[in-house]
């Protein structure tokens, strides 16, 4: 049954909000397709306002991967503002996606990708404008299936009673996999409904279905276990691991916005994965193993990427950009191709050594040298080895020292608080060690205008990693701490100036611990914080610690839990953690040693990176049947011509 636009009701609408133009649709390189000539129908959702969902790479390239199948569409949907949310209600207009202005509702699988957990309660808004019912568990078959993807899905389970279904890890063949699943089961009269389909899901051992698993308790809290209650279920869901990136070049048509968005530049993404092994760090861990994008498809993305949506700025993207085994190439190649055009390069993500200064002036040969950034994380060598952050204050002066003589004035800084084991000293070493960086830039350029900005936040311990044991540090401990090093950083008349100073109090990490470590008792949370108006947690205008915290209370009374049970408190070895039945690939043992390591009483155990170095046993290889793929290839990214 065709499903016809809401748009000329929406129209007449627009002008009572702000910005309408981001619920218009129609971007270059959209795509919208005949209802009726396809099978398969997805409405994609970043859920977040349009600014920061349109240019998300992983929608983007689902969408493309999903529209280029003729049997398939997929159009995408946004958070709507609080003002469009009321009009909405007000006027009986459910959530549309930006596409065909459809209601979400009449797809077949409403897929939201989740890269933080802040973004839950917008899912909560998303469908009940939808007309979708709240739970899993009262849904019908005229609903659609609600997908979870993302880095936060590795622990779905304080959206479990949501969500009807999650998928771990990279997306690009699982959509195709489930899109063929969903196909036969319509073309055969949708057997069974809405369990059936589910459940054929579930079979295969890649997509996970929370309703499918019953969760136990013991009588102090802690998980007992978690068992399907099906049979036919597999007791562990694995996560999805593209090998071949060079067989998915997306996107190959990137979407160019309409209104003014977060990042508005073609990002090719240079490889996948992280094995520095960065204990704090969960993309690290859970996008395990490295594969790179060989040096002639990422020369060959950004010259297609850049001719199909005019962009003037392209961006590599990665975890950790000059670690591709061939970014010297890259870099120099790109830089030769686009000399004297307007197109400027940028490697969003580095690790701090003197490399990345050769690389910098490659990357800003045709525009101004804005601020350089590194991220040490930990403000003491003996922080940096407790999270195996392997970079000593020695290295940082040398590169900081390389970048101000090259010309840079401004350098970044990022660093995180409340790390495990982690003293006042710790982070008062940040101080010490920006005035150093001060110091050192004003003798090697001989100029006072040095500048340097220190960026520090809250350390979230996170699922999948080494330090999904630890305790987090309480919000209070951590603006004390914060508050200190402020002090610090102001005292010394000759360098307060100098130095720049950012800092994110400690309360939303509190929440995002509670999210990100919560297991399915933290549902009631979500929706009781939705319920009480919560929107947009993401944005610190619209956060509300407080609505949390009474939420926590209201929602856990009774329980032997809360907000600092989730949070404050150290996990034993024992204890069953609520994501362990979800697969990452990591050998749990493997993650245990290695939070044993950080905590020696000599000084943290360093873990080189696999790459280099034999393969240390992390699990991920064996268990998921992937290998590390690094060049060098050998080839060249030109030829090329010339601009
Ligand atoms: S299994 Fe070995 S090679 Fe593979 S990511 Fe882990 S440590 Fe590296």
């Amino acid at each position: 049954m065709t499903v016809e636009s809401l748009f000329p009701r929406l129209e007449a609408l627009l002008p009572q909000v702000q910005k309408p133009i981001q619920y218009v649709g129609g971007e270059l390189n959209s795509v919208s397709k005949d209802w009726d000539s396809v099978s398969v129908r997805w409405a994609l959702m970043y859920p977040d306002a349009y600014e920061v969902g349109l240019p998300n790479q992983g929608v983007q390239i689902l969408y493309e991967v999903l529209n280029e199948r003729d049997h398939i569409l997929a159009e995408r949907t946004y958070s709507v503002w609080p003002d469009m949310e009321k009009v909405m209600r007000d006027n009986g207009i459910p959530q549309f996606t930006l596409d065909g202005h459809r209601p979400v509702r009449a797809f077949d699988v409403f897929g939201l990708s989740f890269s933080t957990e802040l973004g839950y309660t917008n899912m909560l808004t998303a469908l009940d404008l939808a007309g979708i019912p709240l739970y899993a568990v009262d849904r019908t078959d005229e609903d659609p299936i609600v997908l979870a993807g993302g880095h936060a899905a590795f622990n779905p389970e304080p959206i479990a009673d949501f969500i009807d279904a999650a998928v771990l890890g990279d997306g690009e063949e699982i959509v195709l996999a489930i899109s063929d699943v969903i196909r036969e089961w319509k073309d055969e009269g949708r057997p069974g409904g809405r369990d059936e389909v589910l459940m054929r899901l579930a079979a295969s051992g890649g997509v996970y279905i929370p309703k499918f698993f019953t969760v136990e308790y013991l009588t102090d809290g802690r998980i007992k276990r978690v068992a399907p209650n099906r049979t036919g279920v597999p007791w562990r869901t694995a996560k999805h691991t593209v090998m071949d990136l060079d067989a998915w070049p997306y996107p190959k048509k990137p979407l160019v916005p309409l209104a003014e968005t977060v990042h508005e530049r073609y990002s090719v993404e240079i490889f996948r994965g992280c094995t520095r092994g960065c204990r704090f760090c969960q993309a690290g861990m859970i996008t395990r193993p490295v594969r790179e994008r060989s040096i002639t498809t990422i020369g060959d993305m950004v010259e297609n990427g850049l001719k199909q949506s005019g962009f003037e700025e392209v961006g590599l993207l990665s975890l950790s950009s000059a670690d591709h085994s061939e970014i010297g190439e890259v870099a120099k190649g790109l830089g030769d191709r686009y000399e004297g055009s307007n197109v400027s390069l940028s490697l969003p993500s580095t690790r701090v050594d003197a490399f990345n200064i050769t690389l910098a002036n490659e990357f800003s040969r045709n525009g101004r040298r804005s601020g350089l950034t590194f991220a040490p994380e930990g403000g003491s060598d003996r922080m940096r080895k407790v999270i195996n952050k392997m970079v000593t204050e020695e290295d940082l002066i040398r590169t900081v020292a390389a970048a101000y003589s090259h010309g840079w004035r401004q350098v970044k800084l990022y660093f995180m608080c409340g790390l495990p084991t982690e003293t006042d000293e710790d982070v008062l070493a940040i101080a010490d060690l920006a005035k150093k960086v001060i110091a050192t830039g004003r003798e090697v350029s001989g100029r006072r205008d040095i500048r340097c900005t220190v960026s520090i936040g809250g350390f979230v311990p996170k699922p999948h990693t080494p330090f999904q044991w630890a305790s987090q540090l309480g919000a209070e401990e951590t603006d004390a701490r914060l508050s200190k090093l402020a002090a610090a950083i102001r005292s010394d008349r000759n360098y307060a100036k100098a130095i720049g100073f950012r800092y994110h109090d400690g309360k939303p990490g509190i929440i995002e611990g509670l999210l990100s470590r919560g297991d399915r008792r933290v549902g009631r949370v979500i929706e009781q914080v939705w319920r009480d108006g919560g929107r947009f947690d993401g944005w610190s205008e619209h956060f509300s610690f407080d609505r949390w915290v009474e939420a926590t209370e209201k929602a856990l009374a009774g329980e032997p839990v809360d907000l600092a049970w989730y949070t404050t408190r150290e996990r034993e070895y024992a204890e069953v953690l609520p994501w362990d039945h979800l697969d990452s690939g990591l050998d749990r043992d493997w993650l245990w040693e290695d939070w044993q390591d950080s905590l020696e009483e000599d000084g943290a155990i360093e873990v080189e990176d696999c790459r280099w170095t034999p393969c240390f046993d992390c699990g991920v290889c064996p268990q998921m049947g992937t290998e590390i793929q690094i060049g060098p290839t050998g080839k060249k990214l030109l030829p090329l011509s010339v601009v």
